[in-house]
């Protein structure tokens, strides 16, 4: 990702793992907005909507979310709308134990549709596995 002048982002969340991170930059909000869809993720699982649903669509959800409760809601760009997507997608196949590193890896339909099936509990519980590997992911210090 090429450097921006972008300001950077701060969601309303004072908790927030992405947000509070020492290290932030313009991808800060991207990163903001798929830890707040796999948080959302669980009440929508609760409100037994499909896994495929949560996992699609992020950007206007989050954009229609906005609408409804204001600012401190990430909302990225219109064209970042499809990475987030794939992201979104890719962290939760992750979460299910594909090894995969590539939001292109063919299998990650495969692991989401047999993760669809389980129990909305069981899809929560993948929610929250999610949320935590990323949050450490971005939030653990670099070593590089
Ligand atoms: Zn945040």
């Amino acid at each position: 990702m090429p450097r921006s002048t972008t300001p950077t982002w701060h969601c309303d969340y004072d908790a927030c793992p992405i947000c509070t991170a020492p290290e932030r930059d313009e991808m800060t909000l991207l990163r903001c907005a798929i830890l707040t869809l796999l948080d959302q993720g669980r009440w929508m699982t609760n409100d037994e909507i499909p896994l495929p649903d949560i996992l699609s669509a992020g950007g206007d959800y989050l954009s229609r979310l906005r609408d409804a409760v204001g600012d401190g809601i990430p909302v990225p760009a219109v064209e970042h709308w499809a990475w987030l997507d794939a992201e979104l997608r890719l962290v939760v196949a992750c979460a299910a134990g594909l090894d995969a590193v590539s939001t292109l890896d063919p299998r990650i339909d495969k692991v989401l549709a047999t993760a669809a099936r389980r129990t909305s509990r069981g899809q929560v519980k993948l929610l929250d596995l999610a949320a935590k590997q990323f949050a450490e992911l971005y939030t653990r210090p670099r070593t590089a």
